[in-house]
């Protein structure tokens, strides 16, 4: 990074607002320069001033309070500056160019996150939760987010790292020192070791499933026969009318997507266009659309029409869906037949008898969704997970497997360790080869 990298960018929301914030970051001499400038006078660290901020000629573009944290104690850091003037766009960018004019550049996006990372202020998980915080669509995702941010899945992923580095430690030493006698190793305790960590591994794994579904969302496709009442249980579920209601078959022609919170959890509907065979060209389309948001689907919700009961035709979808997708049947319209609301389950099959009309059995039918997916409640033990995490925990509990299938061989059951170890310090984004070494001679007395 060079000395004079100093990154400025408005971090306030664009638009009005009744505070705008410009933020720098770089090292101490550029920012004490542009603050002389700006400002006039040096600002004393952590502390509030009310300052007239000034342009080239030393008019006074608006006035407001600076902030200056001189590194490290700094989000980045590096040494910071925020100047919070008005929430105006064109007052922002007039102190912004003025910024830009002394020296200062625009910051990427991310840009003083990664500096906090670069700078070990945060791991990368945490940076990450950064962003989740950010965009978490529901409460429950926001607690979570933070609690990522906080360190809580990070303390998790080094926990397992330290387990694992103990383990190879004891496997290492065998193959670097095969004629100590170490009575501590005995195979039996390696195995039972690597049994623990996996057992440790699945429950990562599984909260950050569950932090993986609070930050993407579910993903639900609303499929069926015309005229089931797909658009009537999305607006019911949605709580307002979003999508047309009639009573001609073949009204929803293109998918309508609505995101709602359920139990805390992000989800996204997609209701459907009929699923029927069509000569109209519009509707064709809407179908087509409306297979390829199957395929992406996490869930889907098969409505039928209770007074017509399952038909030919809710067989025929039913055997079109992909056959890994998890789905539940809905039996729609029990206030025509006079069902009560309930949960069906027969042969892995779940059935929910509700009106879309009513709104009886939707409780059942909200439950019944979150639990297909895999989702069991929020809690303290969940933090927000990415994709890529759950691909490294998947990568690392692969490794362990094929370790745990490898007693007998030293060598393959400490490389495969090391694997999974790598996996998971990507997850935080250290790398530790060297920690391990040390790791290794800090229990032994070399000089034995
Ligand atoms: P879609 O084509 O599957 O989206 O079906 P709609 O939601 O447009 O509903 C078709 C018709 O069924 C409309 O007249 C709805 O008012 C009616 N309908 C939907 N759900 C129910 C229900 O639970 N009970 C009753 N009685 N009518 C319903």
């Amino acid at each position: 990074m060079a000395v004079n990298d100093i990154i400025a960018a408005i971090a306030t929301a664009p638009g009005r607002g009744g505070i705008g914030v410009i933020r720098l970051s770089g090292p101490q001499r550029g920012l004490d320069a542009i603050v002389g400038e700006i400002i006039g006078r040096p600002l004393r660290p952590r502390y509030a001033s009310f300052v007239d901020f000034r342009d080239h000629d030393g008019a006074t573009i608006d006035q407001g309070l600076a902030l200056y944290f001189p590194a490290p104690h700094s989000y980045t850091g590096e040494s910071m500056l925020e100047l919070q003037g008005h929430g105006g766009p064109v007052v922002q960018r007039l102190l912004l160019k003025r910024c830009l004019e002394l020296g200062a550049r625009l910051a990427e996006p991310g840009e003083f996150t990664k500096r906090a990372f670069l700078n070990d202020k945060l791991d990368l998980a945490q940076a990450e939760s950064v962003a989740d915080l950010i965009d978490a669509s529901t409460a429950e995702a926001a607690r979570c987010a933070v609690r990522s941010l906080q360190g809580a899945f990070s303390e998790r992923i080094h926990e397992l790292t330290r387990e694992l580095i103990d383990l190879r430690a004891l496997v290492e030493a065998t193959l670097d020192f095969p004629d100590e006698e170490i009575d501590f190793l005995k195979p039996a305790d390696a195995e039972g070791r690597l049994r623990a960590i996996q057992q440790r591994l699945e429950e990562v794994l599984d909260a950050s499933r569950q932090g993986s579904l609070l930050r993407e969302g579910i993903h639900i496709v609303l499929a069926g026969q015309p005229n089931v009442g797909k658009s009537s249980l999305l607006n019911r579920l949605a709580g307002e009318e979003l999508a047309i209601v009639t009573d001609i078959p073949g009204t929803t022609r293109d998918a309508i997507r609505q995101t709602m919170e359920i139990g805390g959890v992000p989800v996204h509907i997609i209701d459907t266009a009929g699923l029927r065979a069509s000569d109209d060209p519009v509707e064709k389309l809407g179908i087509a659309r409306a297979w390829t948001a199957i395929e992406k689907a996490d869930l889907v919700l098969l409505l039928a029409d209770a007074t017509r009961g399952e038909t030919a035709e809710d067989e025929a979808i039913l055997k079109r869906l992909p056959p890994q997708l998890p789905s539940v049947h809905i039996m729609n319209k029990i206030d025509l037949v006079g069902h009560a609301p309930v949960v069906d389950t027969q042969e892995g099959k779940t059935v929910i008898w509700l009106s879309a009309k009513t709104g009886a059995g939707l409780d059942l039918l909200r439950d019944a969704l979150l639990k297909a997916v895999g989702w069991h409640g929020a809690g303290e033990g969940i933090y927000m997970a990415r994709e890529r995490h759950l691909q490294a925990l998947s990568l690392a509990r692969e490794c362990l497997q094929r370790a745990a299938g490898r007693g007998g061989q030293p060598e393959l059951f400490a490389e495969e360790l090391r694997l999974a170890q790598e996996a998971l310090a990507s997850i935080t984004g250290d790398f530790t080869a060297d920690d391990l070494l040390g790791e290794i001679f800090s229990r032994f007395c070399i000089g034995k």
